[in-house]
């Protein structure tokens, strides 16, 4: 059985990959618990081939027994969260990633990183095909991700060239589903969580910035896909309805049968315009492409959070 390193498993698309990997792999879920929490895995816990290492991925990490893959998921991924401290984030996309890419050179593991769309940042390309090279801020509040993650991808292209890592780049847009923290800042969440309290929906702006939003299990199958075939990427993953942000509001409104009413609240600092990704790649290269409507999959997120809030 081979044994596959998640960091970033305690979290929202860590947990959901430890549950496809547990299947058949031995897993190791490494987190710092940041915005993840212990009770995403608690299932697993005593699972025989599933084991949890606390671990900030700042520092290097040494493993005894053989590694085959590793997954690097581990970075704050909500604005709100990447921005509480901006240094940290920096560290955890570079230096968090070099000491994961050290990891598989020792073990002869193949990696996988969880890039982002952000990559892209306020696009002048729409949709967003993997040859666009983004429109990004250096210095903006958004750049300690944005950038962040765009170091992360090249030292994962210079790894491969200079030390002949394996590598996979994924490129994730927007996500959302089960366990995606209460206080997670995103808008699926807050939304969510405000439209089932009855509270007011906090649209940022005038609400016509758009987003096309995946389901979890179509991402995880995607991410998977990735990791076991030849192609190195990067390869974006996403779902490619868009929507505005107020007709995300409306819907959830709607399928919660909420009472919430809407308020406009200023737009973030830099926040993109528009995003939606072209998958013409993915569904080339790995035969993949969402199935789940957005509308089944915000009602399973709701069923969801309705246990949890
Ligand atoms: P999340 O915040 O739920 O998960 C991140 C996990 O990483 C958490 O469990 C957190 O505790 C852990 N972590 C953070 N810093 C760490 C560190 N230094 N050392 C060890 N663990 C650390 O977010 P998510 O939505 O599950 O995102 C997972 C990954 O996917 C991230 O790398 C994110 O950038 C990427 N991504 C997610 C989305 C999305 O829409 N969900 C979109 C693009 C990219
Ligand atoms: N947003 C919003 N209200 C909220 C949270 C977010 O209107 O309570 C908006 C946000 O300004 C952005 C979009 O929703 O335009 C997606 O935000 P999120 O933080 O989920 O992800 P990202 O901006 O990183 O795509």
């Amino acid at each position: 059985m081979k044994t596959a390193l998640v960091t970033g498993g305690a979290g929202f698309l860590g947990s959901h990959l430890c549950d496809v990997l547990i299947k058949d792999h031995k897993v190791i879920c490494v987190d710092n618990l940041f915005t993840g929490s212990a009770k995403n895995v608690e299932h697993l816990m005593k699972h025989p081939h599933f084991k949890f290492i606390k671990h900030d991925i700042i520092t290097p990490l040494e493993i005894d027994e053989k590694i085959d893959f590793i997954y690097n998921l581990a970075c704050p991924a909500s604005p709100v969260h990447y921005q509480f401290n901006a240094i940290r984030t920096v560290k955890a996309n570079v230096l968090g990633t070099m000491n994961m890419l050290g990891l598989a050179k020792k073990h002869k593991a193949r990696i996988l990183q969880a890039s982002t769309s952000e990559v892209y940042g306020d696009p002048l390309e729409h949709p967003q095909k993997e040859t666009y090279r983004g429109n990004v801020s250096t210095i903006s509040v958004r750049s300690c991700y944005d950038e962040g993650k765009r170091c992360a991808e090249t030292l994962m292209f210079d790894y491969h060239r200079q030390n002949k890592v394996d590598i996979r780049v994924v490129r994730i847009f927007n996500t959302y589903g089960p366990r995606m923290a209460l206080n997670d800042g995103r808008v699926v969440s807050n939304f969510i969580v405000q439209a089932l309290k009855n509270e007011p929906i906090t649209v940022y702006g005038d609400g016509s910035q758009t987003r096309s939003f995946c389901y979890v299990s179509d991402l995880i199958d995607g991410i998977v896909k990735m990791m076991h075939q030849d192609y190195i990427g990067p390869v974006n993953l996403g779902n490619q309805d868009e929507y505005t942000v107020l007709e995300l509001a409306q819907k959830i409104i709607k399928l919660s049968s909420s009472s919430s009413k809407i308020v406009y609240k200023p737009l973030p600092e830099d926040d993109p315009i528009k995003r939606r990704p072209d998958i013409t790649l993915a569904k080339q290269k790995l035969g993949w492409k969402p199935t789940t409507p957005v509308d089944e999959g915000l009602k399973k997120t709701i069923e969801w959070f309705k246990e949890h809030v």
